[in-house]
């Protein structure tokens, strides 16, 4: 598929399980219900796409779901069903070291996981020839947690990336390569950030967690692993209003029925016109 002149591939690493309470926060579980299946531990199965951006002559990939090293007590408890991203990236002939660029949009677990991998026992980057970049504020956020915020961040997922001097700090707004821009959102955590892939005119949008599903378009559905929900808020208000009016494609980061597409407004109300990215 295609963004201008740039090829994009969603590439999911697989997925995942999180209590649907955590997932829709305050929204009662009757309101969702009918739209999320859950399984009998009131669980609701989430994807982890990534995006393969080729640029010509770089390969950025977004985000690395939950990858496959995380101990068997934790991968019960998220039913992790993942570590397919490199066989993904494989049947675009590619290795992990022909990518050049990661970008995280946090460091969450599930978009972190798969930034490291173990070999021989020791922790190390699975791009061994990428820069992973990551806003200052979540790099600041992840290695600094309190009670609300560490559940969701294992160092073992980006402390290898500061030991081996492949990471790169951004602040806010950054030009990454000539068709790849991240903005920070913050909401979901103070350093979270968004990517937009643009090119001659089209743009396509990677929302993290801002949006981590189609269902999340309704302003006030914020997950409970959010921050600053308020942010969340202004933040989903900015970016609806910018990709309305510039016919921006969206990327959910753990869509299952819908992954991609763009917004439709009927009878005042804004809704989702699904468009497959591949
Ligand atoms: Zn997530």
């Amino acid at each position: 598929m295609k963004v201008g002149n740039i090829d994009v591939h969603i590439i999911s690493d697989g997925q995942v399980r999180l209590d649907g309470g955590s997932l829709f926060g305050v929204v009662p579980r009757p309101l969702w219900r009918n739209l999320a299946p859950v399984d009998r531990k009131n669980r609701v199965a989430i994807a982890l796409n990534c995006l393969l951006v080729r640029t010509g002559d770089k390969n950025i990939l977004i985000d690395t779901g939950v990858g496959a090293k995380h101990p068997p007590r934790r991968r019960a408890l998220f039913a992790m069903a993942a570590g397919r991203l490199l066989p993904g990236l494989k049947q675009h002939g590619l290795e992990a070291s022909d990518i050049d660029m990661v970008v995280l949009t946090h460091l969450h677990f599930d978009h972190a996981g798969g930034a490291t991998r173990l070999v021989r026992g020791k922790l190390v980057p699975t791009f061994p020839k990428a820069r992973y970049i990551v806003q200052q504020r979540d790099w600041a956020e992840a290695t600094c947690t309190n009670d609300r915020t560490r559940p969701a961040y294992f160092p073992d997922d980006f402390l290898p990336l500061h030991e081996h001097g492949v990471l790169d700090l951004v602040d806010g707004q950054a030009d990454l390569a000539p068709s790849v821009r991240v903005h920070r959102t913050g909401g979901h955590t103070a350093g979270h950030q968004m990517v937009l892939v643009h090119s001659e005119g089209e743009q396509l949008a990677c929302l993290g967690d801002v949006f981590p599903t189609h269902h999340h378009l309704r302003p006030h559905w914020i997950t409970s692993w959010d921050g600053y929900p308020m942010d969340t808020v202004a933040a989903k208000r900015d970016v609806l209003t910018q990709a309305e009016r510039e016919n921006w494609r969206l990327l959910f980061g753990h869509g299952t029925q819908h992954r991609a597409g763009r917004l439709v407004r009927r009878d005042g109300q804004i809704s989702l016109e699904p468009a497959p990215l591949d």
